[in-house]
């Protein structure tokens, strides 16, 4: 046995996946009686999609250089979060890793799976605590260990020497969340894979790409875990309509490119405008598309953005994150809207 098939649960290592007809014939045919699909055409969605996204994936080694025998395209990457935990760990027994504070959606596909989640506090400063993490990887060995990088809601990356001590030092997988990864100017990480076959990395549409209604998460991983996701994964878990937007919006990857410059210089710009501000205490550093900032009052300076129409994210109950505000940088109209309406606002 492999050293990640020992990882995985027993009966993901032995399950036959479901074949479907697109899996028994692959090819080109004149005609499809296989599937029991209309052959009423509209929007060339009368058929049943692709399993295995296969022009996605090809597109997607292009534009993003991340190979086909790597990728595994999900229904948005909490669905790989979900996929995974089902894959590597067995409820009531295995537990996951996570930092606090950082993005919900781990706990809650840890908790619909019976699965323990274990807290790792962040330092004070917002970086991986590793001599705490590493005892804990010690002491109760999580099957998964998900770290968000850039961080959602602190916003900054973490040091890649610091991500690659946790995977190392985790004898289980290490998920590696990307979503942000776009704009940090940086590669990201999967080509740490190659010397860590238990590193995954997720990817997504949702963000730089602005498919966020379509869809579409990347899975990065060892190929051994890759055929793994393609079987425990539903067999059509991304439509026909959401493979296609995907493939138009890798199609407009110039545009992508001038929408994310405009993110990045408007990031700096609201980032230097909130410093001038007498109520808002601290503006952190941000590798992402959103800004998290310290108020005096988080509460009240939410309702008072609210009535005026704008709405953020407070994230004030969440530990090391006391009068914090998580505030996405929008269009340049929305932020000149949202920079009036903070001048207008008094302690
Ligand atoms: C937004 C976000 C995602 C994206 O989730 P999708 O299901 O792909 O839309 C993933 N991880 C983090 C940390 C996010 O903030």
């Amino acid at each position: 046995m492999t050293e990640i098939e020992a990882l995985m649960n027993e009966h993901i290592r032995t399950l036959k996946p479901y074949s479907t007809a697109r899996d028994d014939f692959k090819g080109k045919a004149d005609i499809l009686l296989d599937a029991n699909e209309s052959w009423l055409g509209g929007s060339g969605i009368n058929r049943y999609p692709d399993p295995r996204c296969t022009a996605l994936r090809k597109e997607i080694e292009n534009v993003l250089s991340l190979p086909f025998d790597m990728t595994a395209i999900t229904n948005g990457s909490d669905e790989a979060i979900d996929l995974l935990i089902r894959i590597f760990c067995r409820p009531g027994i295995d537990s996951v890793m996570i930092e606090r504070p950082t993005y919900g959606a781990y706990r809650v596909f840890a908790d619909l799976n019976g699965v323990e989640v274990i807290d790792a506090r962040l330092k004070e400063d917002y970086t991986l605590d590793i001599p705490r993490m590493e005892e804990v990887m010690a002491q109760r060995k999580p099957k998964i260990v998900f770290i968000c990088s850039p961080n959602n809601p602190t916003g900054s990356l973490y040091s890649k020497e610091d991500i690659l001590r946790i995977a190392d030092a985790n004898k289980g997988i290490t998920v590696i969340d990307e979503a942000y990864i776009d704009f940090s100017g940086e590669e990201g990480m999967w080509r740490a894979i190659e010397g860590n076959r238990r590193i995954v990395v997720l990817r997504t549409m949702s963000k730089a790409w602005s498919l966020a209604g379509a869809r579409v998460g990347i899975i990065v991983s060892d190929p051994e875990i890759q055929r793994a996701v393609m079987k425990a994964k539903p067999p059509y878990n991304v439509s026909q309509l959401s493979q296609q937007a995907a493939l138009d919006m890798l199609s407009r990857k110039d545009e992508i490119a001038g929408t994310l410059s405009q993110i990045l210089s408007e990031r700096e710009r609201l980032s230097s405008f909130f410093r001038t501000l007498p109520f808002i205490s601290e503006v952190f550093h941000s590798d992402s598309n959103f800004i998290l900032v310290r108020t005096f009052d988080a509460e009240r300076l939410y309702d008072y953005l609210a009535a005026r129409s704008i709405i953020v994210r407070n994230r004030s109950s969440e530990p090391l994150l006391q009068g914090c505000l998580r505030i996405t940088v929008g269009s340049r109209d929305e932020n000149d809207k949202l920079m009036e309406v903070l001048d207008g606002y008094s302690l």
